[in-house]
């Protein structure tokens, strides 16, 4: 069933409508979906994150419901044509779960792994987790998330003992007198939160942007740092450098709400501001504004996206910002703080239930015994029979079809082969699977190397909830119900672990699934006991944590402690190291990877979207001019990005927004065109997270 209600648009017309919320990214904008005779159309819906607004992406998000590339039949793999054919769903669950079957008694139970996605709902995300530890009962399962904000989760943990996004609504952002946008371009991947910004600037705020490109939003700042690609750490420290030379630093709030400060302000004594401009690029006398800004400030915010995490340094580089913001008293005060911009929809709820592979559904780790004794109660299993922690994403990827890896791998809501770094080793080892399996509701890059492609219900046509990248948990509602032939997710994992005498029940229903997410998160970091269905519908979405269905929840965190057993944050002292890999004379310019305001991740569905593929149709790779001139190409030429590990062919574009010593390329295309191949598979030892922003490569003309 589906809660979309019907209501009366114009005499005789059938039309019906569902307030929910937008399929693509991490603000989940409130829409209005209307289906009227058969024709559905978006409208905007005032929601506090986009105030009213859309961008593109969620103009258009309904053109998918009936878009002719929809999969609505299963797909297995003819063993004698070698190609993909339509079948039953019988047909390809038995042949799901007799490939499982044979896996694992051939190679052991950790010889199947999953692959999840940060845009599912929480239900999902929970019962994937659950799938996998309790149907497959195998260690392997992690997802895309990894690659989008585990660094900050992990610096945010280490530091403040919890890892929620944004500590703080979104509209706080209006009360920082100081707002600091570290590697965020907002005005490309979530325009409507530029409204914030745009009120934070009308009550006479201060923006200021670190990034190396001077993107959309940097061109709004009021000062822009635009440092080397891997930077960031040694600018950071820099920055906290100066704000204690200068005497800056919340001395009362250093002694009462943390701990750990000696061991930074030793190392950040080395970070001569000097220096930093040397290794950076970054004049003195901007580090020292733009220090200068956030610690006189009555009220300053310092947030990281993307340009700062995706590092094989990006944990210590998003510490060494949670250090400054920190030792300038920040976290917990009015309109101040630190924060993450979580990226993909459900990157939040995603990463708190059980789709990563050290964790259990409440952010709860799957290795402290009385975590994994509560949730095997919870599921009806033994605690023994839980397996431990897996690895991630890459090195899981990275591993498929190797003599110690996992021989079949079920994919739910990613497409690995366009998104994962050096994307062709990972094509190949998804190609040397006994089995692979992807649930999706288009033929996706990955779903085209399918051994079985289930097709699934899109956003519109299921229920169930969404955390956003404020930490506050939203619904999805259903505007109908999945096309004939289409099954949900929930009812895929359900059909399979009947196949795979599952010992426990796996519900279909999504609130159902909701109550019992909600009894395995109760007492752990992300405690969703108190969070109904009913309570969303009745507010704007409810903030966890919330242990009590009678009780607050929490917009605001770290007001008066952090979650930590001292109740304190804690300092880490963190130093600059170089990229895993440096320029030199064959592969001597940086290359960096990002979004583009048209299309969304992989592209699956965007490039598949006809108003997206006409604003944004195909990658280009973006060039200085000066750049352009050293090696004769011009703007639109065809042009070869070369590195050690692949290359990916575009048009040039020629822009003076980019630095000389760097060129861009957008991610969200396959093929030739593919960013990923040319990426550095290096990951960050703590979080997992790739090296997606640099790397060395040459660029050639492509010659006609
Ligand atoms: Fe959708 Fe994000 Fe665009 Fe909002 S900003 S409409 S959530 S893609």
């Amino acid at each position: 069933m589906t809660d979309g209600a019907r209501v009366a648009t114009r005499p005789g017309a059938t039309s019906r409508e569902a307030a929910t919320h937008c399929p693509y990214c991490a603000l989940q904008c409130g829409m209005t979906l209307r289906e009227t005779d058969g024709r559905t159309e978006v409208l905007p819906r005032q929601f506090p994150t986009n105030r009213g607004g859309l961008c593109q992406k969620g103009w258009t998000a309904a053109e998918l419901l009936d878009h002719p590339e929809r999969l609505t039949t299963p797909l297995v793999r003819d063993p004698v044509t070698g190609e993909q054919r339509p079948a039953s769903w019988d047909e390809a669950l038995d042949r799901v779960a007799a490939g499982i079957r044979t896996v694992q008694s051939g190679h052991g139970r950790d010889a199947v792994a999953v692959f999840g996605g940060g845009g599912l709902t929480n239900e999902k995300a929970y019962a994937l987790g659950k799938f996998a530890r309790v149907a497959l009962r195998t260690r392997h399962i992690d997802y895309n998330g990894r690659w989008c904000m585990s660094s900050a989760a992990a610096a945010g943990i280490r530091a403040f003992g919890v890892d929620r996004g944004l500590p703080f609504p979104l509209e706080d952002l209006a009360r920082a007198e100081t707002l600091l946008l570290v590697g965020a371009n907002p005005a490309e991947t979530m325009p409507p939160l530029l409204r914030h910004l745009t009120d934070q600037r009308q009550r006479g705020g201060r923006l200021i942007v670190i990034d190396p490109r001077v993107t959309a939003t940097a061109r709004q700042a009021d000062l822009h740092l635009q440092p080397l690609p891997g930077t960031d750490l040694a600018v950071a420290n820099a920055l906290l450098h100066i704000a204690l030379t200068e005497g800056w630093l919340d001395r009362e709030y250093l002694a009462t709400r943390t701990t750990g400060f000696d061991a930074v302000r030793r190392t950040v004594a080395g970070y001569w501001p000097a220096e930093v401009e040397r290794l950076s690029g970054v004049p003195v006398a901007d580090l020292e504004a733009t220090a200068r800004a956030l610690a006189t400030a009555g009220s300053a915010i310092i947030l990281t996206a993307r340009g700062a995490e995706q590092h094989a340094k990006g944990v210590d580089t998003v510490t060494a910002f949670v250090n400054l913001a920190l030792a300038l008293g920040l976290p917990g005060r009015p309109g101040s703080g630190y924060g993450c911009l979580t990226g993909q929809g459900n990157g939040q709820g995603g990463r708190e239930h059980g789709q990563k592979a050290d964790q259990l559904p409440g952010y709860r780790k799957i290795d402290d015994p009385a975590a994994r004794a509560h949730v095997a109660g919870v599921w009806g299993v033994p605690a023994d029979d839980l397996p431990g922690p897996g690895v991630p994403a890459y090195r899981l990827l990275d591993s498929l079809g190797t003599a110690d890896g996992p021989r079949a791998l079920l994919v739910f809501g990613s497409n690995p082969v366009v998104s994962a770094p050096r994307a062709a080793r990972i094509e190949s080892r998804l190609r040397d699977l006994d089995l692979l399996v992807v649930a999706d509701f288009l033929r996706s890059e990955t779903a085209a190397l399918a051994d079985v492609v289930l097709p699934v219900a899109q956003w519109a046509e299921e229920d169930g909830t969404m955390t956003n990248l404020e930490g506050r948990v939203l619904r999805r509602r259903a505007l109908r119900e999945p096309p004939p032939g289409v099954r949900t997710d929930l009812a895929v994992l359900a059909g399979l672990a009947t196949r795979l005498d599952a010992p426990v029940d796996f519900p279909t229903d999504p609130r159902t699934v909701f109550t019992e997410l909600r009894r395995a998160s109760a007492g752990g970091p992300a405690d969703y006991a108190g969070v109904t269905w009913d309570r969303i519908d009745a507010a704007s979405g409810v903030f966890w944590p919330c242990p009590d269905p009678d009780g607050p929840d929490t917009p605001r965190l770290f007001a008066d402690r952090f979650p930590t057993p001292d109740g304190r944050a804690r300092f880490h002292p963190v130093t600059h190291r170089p990229a895993a890999e440096e320029v030199c004379a064959d592969y001597p310019l940086h290359f960096t990877t990002g979004r583009v305001l048209a299309q969304y991740q992989s592209g699956t569905q965007t490039r598949r979207v006809a108003a997206l593929r006409r604003a944004a149709p195909g990658a280009f790779v973006e060039l200085h001019p000066d750049l352009a001139a050293r090696l004769g190409v011009t703007d639109g030429e065809e042009v070869r990005v070369v590195s050690r590990r692949g290359e990916l062919r575009a048009p040039a574009r020629v822009s003076p927004t980019i630095r000389p010593d760097t060129v861009f390329a957008p991610f969200h295309w396959a093929g030739a065109a593919r960013a990923n191949s040319v990426t550095n598979d290096a990951v960050d030892p703590v979080s997992g997270m790739p090296e997606f922003k640099i790397c060395a490569v040459r660029v050639e003309r492509v010659e006609s």
